[in-house]
């Protein structure tokens, strides 16, 4: 079985609520980090060691004015004083302003807000960017990529997101748009992406293509095990690849096709960006060595040449948390309290 690495983060995914996962030193600057997420909510007291000091998630909010109570809930419940607030978003962010420049889907709300306006955190430094760059810096700060310089980051989920970290700098491109990896083409013919184009990786290798593709093999009566649940429901990435490990014909076809993909574009972003370590998160990734295995040869077969060398492939370790830690992170990157 999968593991649900989410569930193993200690979040209470209906209420909010208060936990205690560390104590930092009473010395140590602490900065409140937010992930706003189409789902849930994430905030936390974060400590410059990348500890979490308290913690609160709730369903993310629908309003400008229920963004604004529930950070200043957060603000308030801090115990110690804080140096600043950091904000990861969905969409496109201008780092400079805060502003949401777009956020398509249920964010929408906070299209053309200043997020530091919104919250309104007084005299508070606020500093906002977008969601996956800073599971990247959570994971440079603190985590997997800890003292590197070059790291590719994607994100398995419903779609897939993607960051990058090209000697030491996040980049961000001309509008803002720079490291949406999920959005490389990977098949010419492929199907229409939410973003407008064609094939893209997030049509061929995410949950929602996962599960689209093994219920229109379901619908051709293909030789399949799963079926749909007693409301309707098409079964979970989780349920398909755990079907294709115990040899359902057709969660293995759609599994190894759905593998080719990912590692066709794997290999297109060493080749386009060397770096010193990729690493894969999201809900998808906890499939684990079951994602991994069966591409890594290939991946090795096809980089060897131009690269010379393996690149490690490896998971998140801010687990369930990176969001919250990350965007505190830009706050004490912004006051040169850390640097990449
Ligand atoms: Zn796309």
């Amino acid at each position: 079985m999968l593991p649900s690495r989410i569930a193993q983060s200690g979040y209470n995914a209906q209420t909010i609520v208060r936990k205690k996962i560390a104590n930092a030193d009473a010395a140590e600057p602490l900065v409140i980090g937010v992930d706003i997420g189409g789902t849930g909510i994430k905030a936390a007291v974060v400590s410059l060691s990348g500890e979490l000091i308290d913690s609160v998630h709730a369903p993310s909010p629908r309003t400008v004015s229920a963004l604004r109570d529930f950070v200043r809930s957060v603000v308030k419940r801090a115990n110690s004083p804080v140096r600043g607030i950091g904000i990861g978003c969905k969409g496109i962010i201008d780092t400079n302003s805060t502003r949401v420049k777009s956020s398509p889907g249920d964010l929408c709300f906070l299209e053309g807000q200043l997020l530091s306006e919104v919250i309104g955190a007084g005299d508070l430094s606020v500093c906002a960017e977008n969601d996956a760059r800073v599971a990247l810096i959570g994971e440079v700060l603190w985590g997997a990529a800890r003292g590197r310089r070059n790291v590719v980051m994607l994100t398995l989920g419903t779609g897939v997101g993607g960051a990058v970290l090209v000697e030491g700098i996040i980049l961000h491109g001309a509008s803002g748009a720079a490291g949406h990896l999920g959005h490389t083409t990977v098949d010419p013919h492929g199907g229409l992406c939410i973003c407008g184009n064609y094939g893209c990786l997030e049509t061929r290798f995410s949950s929602r293509a996962i599960e689209s593709d093994y219920w229109a093999h379901m619908h051709r009566a293909a030789p399949a095990k799963l079926s749909k649940s007693s409301t309707g429901e098409v079964p979970t990435p989780e349920a398909i690849f755990r079907a294709a490990a115990e040899g359902d014909e057709c969660a293995s076809y759609v599994v190894d096709r759905a593998l080719e993909y990912l590692g066709a574009a794997l290999v297109s972003f060493l080749h386009t960006f060397d770096p010193e370590i990729f690493i894969l998160g999201g809900n998808i990734a906890a499939a684990g060595s079951q994602l991994i295995a069966p591409i890594q040869d290939k991946i090795a077969r096809r980089t060897k040449t131009l690269l010379g060398r393996e690149v490690p492939i490896v998971f998140p370790k801010l687990v369930g948390y990176g969001g919250v830690a990350g965007a505190a992170g830009l706050v004490f990157l912004k006051q040169n309290l850390l640097a990449i």
